[in-house]
């Protein structure tokens, strides 16, 4: 198969597994508090198990680079944040009635998954295997971090169908990004280094800034600490075994 289908593939394959987000709604309006903690503490887990696989690949090539690179990854998902004005937003507001907040809430997740997007595709430039297990990683996280969105979207009265939808949608950033890094750094290798670091930064700011802190508050600290690190240890030793 040509490489950047696979790349569309496997990228499209991460953003469809979004709708899967939407089951643990079915047959009830909103689920308890403590899965929404639960959720963004697995989500966390497997980025942060996806950036220390990166980070890994990327000391190899250029340690001081990498570096570079994810200093930029965190000054550029604070800038977008403080643009979107969606800085310290408390993405886990179920039951929130704001007008702004629905439409703070998407482009926040759409922002997010786009940065995603660069650590599929930077992967993929890697090697094809191992981008292959960053896309099923992120296509995994994808379910729970749909999980919060569908939760606070069926909190504002959205329907199931929709609400699946929509977190499709705030992932089509991911495929746009993956296949676009992916055909950007085949072409210039060189720059390959500083963008696993932009994908690194990002990925460990995002879990820090939007989905740790707001889960201490809704299954305490102890049970997150021990979920997200259980999370990351899975996937770093699945990786470790794989390759
Ligand atoms: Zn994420």
């Amino acid at each position: 198969m040509d490489p950047t289908l696979t790349v569309l593939l496997y990228s499209s394959l991460a953003a469809a597994a979004a709708a899967l987000g939407v089951l643990p709604l079915v047959g009830r309006t909103q689920v308890p508090k403590v899965w929404i903690g639960w959720a963004n503490a697995i989500a966390g887990g497997l980025m942060l198990g996806s950036a220390h696989a990166l980070s890994g690949a990327g000391v190899e090539l250029g340690p001081f680079s990498v570096a570079a690179g994810a200093l930029l990854g965190v000054a550029f998902t604070y800038g977008t944040h403080r643009v979107s004005d969606t800085e310290d937003l408390d993405l886990n507001r179920l039951a929130d009635t704001d007008p702004t907040y629905g439409s703070k809430v998407l482009l926040t997740s759409f922002l997010h998954s786009a940065s995603e997007g660069v650590a599929i595709g930077v992967a993929m430039v890697i090697n094809l295997p191992f981008g292959i297990f960053v896309a099923l990683a992120i296509a995994v996280h994808n379910i729970p971090e749909a999980t919060v969105l569908c939760a606070v979207l069926r909190g504002r009265g959205v329907g199931l169908g929709t609400a699946a939808g929509l977190a499709m949608a705030m992932n089509s950033g991911q495929v746009l990004l993956a296949v676009t890094v992916f055909a950007v750094l085949s072409a210039a290798p060189a720059a390959v280094p500083p963008v696993i670091g932009f994908a690194v930064g990002t990925l460990v700011y995002l879990v820090l800034v939007e989905l740790i802190p707001e889960s201490y508050r809704e299954a305490g600290p102890t049970t997150i600490a021990v979920l997200t690190s259980l999370t990351m240890g899975v996937l770093i030793l699945l990786h470790g075994g794989l390759s």
